[in-house]
Order: C-alpha cells, then structure tokens, then sequence
C-alpha cells in the first residue's frame, strides 16, 4: 500500500468504486472517464507502479482475468471488440501509477482512439534492437 495511490485505496475498498469482481490479489472497477461503455480497470491489490514492478505471477492471473472480465462484457454488452490498453510512463500515457490493464469494449464505428501512425522499420533501428536479443 502507497500512502498516496488512489488505486491502492479503491483496490482496498478504502475509497468505494463501481466494482465489476473480486479476488483475493485483484479489484475490477468501472472507469471514472469511459472512453467506452464497458470500460473497466484491472488493479491489483498489491501496489506496483508499473508493468516493470508487477511480480510474474501477479501478471500471468491479470492476463487469464483479462481474458475473463472482457469476455463478459464483450458478450453482456454485446460489443464487437475489445482493446487491452495498458500505459507504462507518463510517455506513455500513464497518469496513475499504480498497474492497471484497461479493457475498453469496442463497438463498431465508436470513436475511442487507439490508433498511431504507421512508421518505416529501418535497417539500422531493425539491427539495434535485434542486437538486444542476441
Ligand atoms: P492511465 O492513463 O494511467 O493508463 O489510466 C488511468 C485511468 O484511471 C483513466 O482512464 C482514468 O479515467 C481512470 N481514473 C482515474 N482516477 C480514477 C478514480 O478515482 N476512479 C476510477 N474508477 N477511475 C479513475
Ligand atoms: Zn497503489
């Protein structure tokens, strides 16, 4: 627990949310700002800033509930998609630093914005980064 994290406090239930499931290592809640109807946040109770900091075994069970918690709001809400969004670093768009995974159901022709500009791999960003899994 992180004396400042809103989400340790709404993972706790110190701070009540709109919550979708329960476990011992994880609150499921409603999104404040929906970027779609459905739109939900995995927490885990445990607090690590990021991805980087999540233990392997916390990551695998948010990966399996994903899949679960999406499922059923994919089907429930009868969406036609589903993106899992997760931010790491204010670069990358994280704004609480607490993990969360988004589930954003998508519905045909719905304007929530996932999307980037397709770039060129080049050959010398191609061979760095091969060189890093040498
Ligand atoms: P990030 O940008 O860090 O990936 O996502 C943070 C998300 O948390 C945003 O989608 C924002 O709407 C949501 N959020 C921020 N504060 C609260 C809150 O107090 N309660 C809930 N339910 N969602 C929140
Ligand atoms: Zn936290």
């Amino acid at each position: 627990m992180e004396e400042n994290c809103i989400f340790c406090k709404i993972a706790r239930g110190d701070i009540s949310s709109a919550t979708l499931y329960e476990d011992e290592d994880f609150r499921v809640i409603l999104d404040l700002g929906p970027a779609s109807k459905g739109h939900a946040l995995i927490l885990p109770k445990k607090h690590a800033a990021n991805l980087f900091e999540l233990p392997d075994e916390t990551a695998q069970k948010a990966l399996v509930l994903a899949k679960r918690i999406g499922g059923t709001l994919k089907e429930g809400l009868h969406a036609d998609g589903l993106n899992l969004v997760q931010n790491n670093g204010a670069a990358a768009g994280q704004t609480v630093d607490h993990f969360h995974i988004h589930l954003i159901p998508r519905y045909q022709g719905d304007t929530v914005n996932v999307k980037w500009q397709p770039g060129e791999l080049g050959e010398e960003d191609k061979e760095e980064i091969l060189k890093l899994f040498r």
